[in-house]
């Protein structure tokens, strides 16, 4: 376990390898799964508010389900998560023709046409947050669909913390990532004298 300033990192987030692979994965991650993707409370807002900025793109299945229950749902780990359709994928999701899943919000949002991001645990998925002592935990949830990123990550040497860089400075600011690189090479020498 390692701590930089106040968050908390299992030693895998900085020693593993991964670097998503779309064309393989088909984004697979925004359709498997128990439940939808962790929200904040003001996230749950601010996408609310950009929702009629989104609404002709989503999908009619989830034009329907967001007008009984809502853009989210308390799970059963009591956590507020997307509305998904019929226990598979997030209802903000869209389907290239090539078939990859990607995300309604993160396209509009690249696109200069909302201010508004994807939920940051989507962003900064494969990591996911936690909370101990108060304290920001974060682990590397491993998962078979993500294999692909596992495979193209080790053949091109991307580690997990390096591919993240933009999720992580969204979420802990530039000078909390700087300081995980440094640690990260200070990581990597002691590994290699020994
Ligand atoms: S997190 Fe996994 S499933 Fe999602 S896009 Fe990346 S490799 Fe694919």
């Amino acid at each position: 376990m390692i701590q930089i300033q106040d968050v908390i990192l299992s030693d895998d987030i900085l020693d593993a390898n991964f670097c998503c692979d779309l064309p393989k994965c088909m984004g697979a991650c925004c359709v498997e799964g128990d439940s939808g993707a962790p929200l904040t409370e003001s996230e749950h807002e601010e996408i609310k508010d950009i929702l009629p900025l989104i609404w002709d793109e989503l999908s009619p299945m989830a034009q329907e389900l967001i007008q009984k229950q809502g853009i989210a749902y308390v799970d059963t780990d009591g956590e507020l998560v997307t509305s998904i359709i019929k226990g598979k994928e997030c209802v903000f999701t869209c389907f290239e023709e090539s078939g990859i899943c990607k995300c309604v919000i993160d396209k509009a949002f690249r696109e200069g046409r909302i201010s508004v991001q994807k939920p940051v645990s989507c962003h900064l998925y494969p990591i996911r947050e936690s909370s101990v002592n108060g304290l920001p935990a974060l682990n590397y949830d491993r998962w078979s669909i993500c294999t692909p990123a596992v495979r193209v990550a080790n053949r091109n040497g991307v580690k997990l913390f390096q591919f993240l860089q933009e999720p992580l400075v969204r979420r802990f600011g530039k000078e909390w990532y700087d300081e995980l690189c440094q640690v990260a090479l200070m990581w990597d020498q002691m590994k290699n004298s020994r």
